[in-house]
């Protein structure tokens, strides 16, 4: 089948497969193992086959939750769900050391916040240890630290984690095994007209539409919104991802027969500095520009400040800002130059006004073109 051939071994040496809780602990809070053991078999013919898998896990609240008789599976409040991470985190990476022990492969644990990959030392860091631990041909198992993450830098959702794993592991292939086939054009609980989309070369604006708010599991905090926001990262960092049903037993095989699921194709443009910059989640202001601004970023200028028009948000230098033009549309994302209060005091001058506005001598532009990546 032609959906499944990016997540071959040969043609994709390196794989993240994620796998959502309510696929890995049953309603009553007990671990899948049956289930968990078929998807390590698949696991380790892969390994067996060359490529090198990255497993993203979530489940560590829900089974923590059942350890610790919390309600709400472990979500009624944040410091709950810290508890129940922290209690299920350890059964979890149990499990996972001894299903993958027993085809004779060693597991490695790293938990990640949000910070560890929005942070560009820290992620050169995490993505030197993963490629260490796979060039040992160890399987890295990845979470989020709920345990230390607090509700504003969070992730939230191990989707987009598994998309930005996937960039700092150097993987051409995303799999996230969830309790859905894949994406439909309309929900398929209600609407017997919904399809399943089999491939998706671009995420535009009908097709963020078919995700529904009410496509969670219920278990897990990743809807098919995260699933498309996880998409639009990997694709945009030129990784494939897929979307497939982990319903039943031997999901990765099952996928590699069938092709049953949805395949979002990896977008070839850009460098991997700028991926890391599209893909990350957190944007301090937005900079409004005039439609000349936004003719000079097309073609691949600077951002100037003459261009901007307006500047919303309390950001430092360095940190992310999107980019607006006048119809309201994010066009871009980059590294400001500037603070929030002098990009606001040289907004719409021209440059050679700068110095006297500001009392030094400007930089070149509000964000350079190198450190800026059309969306
Ligand atoms: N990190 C969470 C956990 O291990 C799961 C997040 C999600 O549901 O995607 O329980």
């Amino acid at each position: 089948m032609t959906t499944a051939q990016p997540f071959l071994p040969a043609a994709c040496p390196r794989l993240v497969i994620k796998i959502g809780s309510s696929l890995l602990v049953d309603p009553d809070g007990g671990v899948r193992r049956d289930w968990l053991a078929s998807l390590v078999a698949d696991i380790a013919a892969r390994h067996a086959a060359g490529q090198r898998p990255v497993i993203v896990s979530s489940g560590a609240i829900a089974l923590g939750a059942q350890r610790l008789g919390l309600p709400k599976r472990g979500r009624a409040s944040v410091e709950d769900a810290q508890a129940a991470a922290a209690t299920g985190q350890i059964a979890l990476s149990q499990v996972w050391a001894d299903l993958l022990g027993r085809h004779g492969l060693t597991a490695a644990q790293i938990l990640v916040t949000l910070d560890d990959l929005e942070d560009r030392r820290r992620y050169l860091n995490a993505s030197a240890t993963l490629d260490r631990l796979l060039s040992l041909g160890v399987v890295p198992v990845i979470n989020e630290n709920d345990s230390v993450a607090t509700t504003e830098i969070r992730f939230g959702d191990n989707d987009r984690l598994a998309a930005r794993v996937a960039q700092a592991a150097g993987a051409g292939g995303v799999i996230l095994l969830s309790d859905v086939d894949g994406l439909f054009s309309a929900n398929p609980a209600r609407d017997p007209d919904a399809a399943m989309i089999d491939r998706v070369e671009r995420i535009d604006a009908a097709v963020l539409a078919m995700a529904t708010a009410d496509t969670a599991s219920g278990m897990g905090s990743g809807g098919m919104a995260s699933k498309l926001e996880a998409a639009r990262i990997a694709t945009g960092a030129g990784i494939a991802l897929a979307i497939a049903s982990g319903q039943h037993d031997h999901p990765l095989a099952r996928f590699d027969s069938s092709g049953r699921g949805t395949l979002f194709v990896a977008d070839r443009r850009g460098g991997a500095r700028k991926a890391w910059l599209s893909g990350r989640l957190r944007v301090k202001g937005r900079i409004l520009v005039d439609a000349g601004a936004c003719a000079a970023l097309r073609s691949g200028k600077s951002l100037l400040a003459a261009g901007v028009t307006g500047v919303e948000g309390l950001f430092a230098r360095g940190d992310a800002v999107d980019v607006v033009g006048p119809d309201g549309a994010v066009l871009a994302r980059g590294l400001i130059e500037y603070d929030s209060g002098d990009a606001a005091r040289i907004a719409g001058r021209r440059s050679a006004a700068h110095a006297d506005l500001l009392g030094y001598a400007p930089r070149a532009a509000l964000i350079h073109r190198d450190h800026l990546v059309m969306l």
